[in-house]
């Protein structure tokens, strides 16, 4: 069975590019029948940031990214938060020293920090930790009374030089390194009786059964080093399989996509509003800027992959069905804010006016508006075209809840002709009249009036718009005033010919 997990370090908010690396997984997981568990990766404590956790949590379940497993809902392979699970990462250390893959090292920061000014490109590795102070070149003893003196340590993986690693990716192909580049790295701190992200990480997902590992590029220099540990372990029968995802790259292409781009052009990179609990900056969200989940899921989902011909609007449904690994691009994709908002423009259109006039009604409340939710909903049919956010709704729609208390100069000049008074004044006796208040009904009579009279149809036209909104704009004329009614429509007129 597909076991995947998405896998946090409580660090922050979470940034868009990982909201999109758990959404590829729960993709794969679901085409697959498989699960997708959420572990929290907290083993450095130094990085830890508290609400991060529940800040992921509920950014996920707001986009409809459910788990089958994790901390918030329990599961088999439970705890799913490292620092629950200290005792199993230790047992893991000792198999690692016991079979001689791992070794103690006591080399102090200052000691290291000393070699690494003495020598050029130090690296603790198989061509220097014969020089350094850990159990392969200590005594057992001098081991034992360094320990037992309470010295603080830490446990390096011994890396062999010279060998090939192969790392297999289901993007890549198949990735080939030197064991010489990686250095011996730390797995375990005795100072917190905590191991690194690097143990933690393959250990769990071994213990859990993870079968795919799906997370971002920046972890493949640490993919030769996990198949190395996988190997130590003697797990490389069950070694999950790796796909690196392609990185999210500046609007402009020139480098990975930052908070500080969000910033520069005006965009969040975050899925929720987040206040940082230090300084207390807030940092803007897409659920705060008025997006709709599905359309923050359907935008992500094309950032590093497609389906493979043009479709673009597709459902979660949809995606979980046409989702594959293969498909996903090796190069890094270009973040296009203006394809984001494309995007909620199109699903503003697809969601049914009811849903968008409940969004819309506490807007409206608000301004103090007065309305029923039935008449919202016929204004939003009225209008939704014409926005891509629900916010933007007021401004394209203000007309039909209030009347206008000033007219657009500009627009008076050039639309309220000589005639426009008189006319208008004949115009709101012709309504008056209308028993059928119908939109189709006030446009055959009041063009036949229009004609009979031998006016202009579009001087008419704008000085009734003028009269009505206020400025020149609006959807049609006649679904305006058939929705704020005869009286309205006529008290308006009045006004503006006073
Ligand atoms: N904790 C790592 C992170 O924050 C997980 C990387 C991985 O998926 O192996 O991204």
């Amino acid at each position: 069975k597909v076991r995947v997990r998405f896998a946090p370090s409580p660090t922050g908010p979470l940034h868009i590019g990982g909201v999109r690396t758990a959404l590829y997984n729960y993709l794969f997981a679901k085409k697959h029948g498989g699960d997708f568990v959420l572990r929290i990766e907290d083993t450095d404590s130094q990085r830890f940031v508290p609400g991060a956790e529940e800040y992921i949590i509920e950014a996920l379940t707001w986009l409809g990214l459910k788990f089958d497993e994790g901390t918030h809902v329990g599961g088999a392979y439970a705890p799913y938060r490292q620092s629950d699970r200290k005792e199993i990462y230790r047992r893991y250390v000792d198999v690692l020293l016991d079979k001689g893959a791992a070794y103690i090292a006591f080399d102090t920061p200052e000691e290291l920090e000393a070699k690494r000014a003495a020598v050029a490109n130090f690296q603790y590795d198989a061509s220097t930790r014969g020089e350094m102070r850990n159990s392969l070149t200590l005594s057992r003893e001098e081991v034992e009374s360094l320990i037992d003196a309470g010295s603080q340590y830490v446990v390096r993986f011994r890396i062999e030089a010279n060998q090939e690693v192969i790392v297999n990716d289901l993007i890549r192909g198949e990735v080939k390194y030197n064991s010489s580049v990686l250095d011996d790295k730390v797995l375990f701190k005795s100072a917190d009786n905590l191991p690194t992200y690097h143990l933690a990480n393959i250990v769990d997902d071994h213990l859990m059964e993870i079968t795919h590992v799906i997370r971002g590029e920046e972890w493949l220099p640490s993919a030769p080093l996990h198949v190395l540990l996988y190997k130590a372990f003697g797990w490389e029968a069950t070694m999950p399989q790796f796909a690196h995802l392609p990185l999210l790259l500046k609007p402009e292409g020139n480098g990975k996509l930052s908070k500080r781009d969000g910033d520069r052009l005006g965009f969040p990179v975050f899925p929720l509003e987040w206040k940082d609990p230090k300084t207390g900056e807030i940092s803007s969200g897409y659920r705060e800027s008025g997006y709709l989940p599905e359309a923050v899921i359907n935008f992500l989902a094309l950032l590093g992959w497609n389906p493979g011909n043009d479709q673009e609007i597709m459902s979660m449904d949809e995606l979980v069905q046409l989702f594959s690994l293969e498909k996903c691009s090796k190069s890094g994709a270009k973040f296009d804010y203006e394809k984001g908002k494309w995007f909620n423009h199109q699903y503003i259109q697809l969601r049914p006016n009811a849903e968008i006039a409940n969004i819309y009604y506490p807007i409206l409340e608000e301004k103090g508006v007065d309305v029923t939710l039935d008449y919202v909903e016929t204004v939003v049919g009225l209008v939704k075209e014409r926005v891509s956010f629900v916010k933007e709704l007021w401004d394209q729609s203000f007309f039909f809840f209030v009347a206008p208390v000033s007219y657009d100069e500009k627009v008076v000049k050039k639309r309220w002709k000589e005639d426009s008074s008189a006319q208008m004044t004949e115009l709101a006796d012709v309504l008056k009249d209308i028993d059928d208040f119908s939109a189709y009904n006030q446009e055959e009579i009041v063009k036949a009036w229009i004609e009979s009279k031998g006016y202009h149809l579009g001087n008419v036209m704008n000085a009734f718009r003028l009269a009505v909104v206020g400025e020149s704009k609006g959807p049609h004329m006649f679904d305006i005033t058939a929705a704020i009614g005869k009286d309205e429509t006529i008290a308006r007129i009045r006004r503006a010919v006073q």
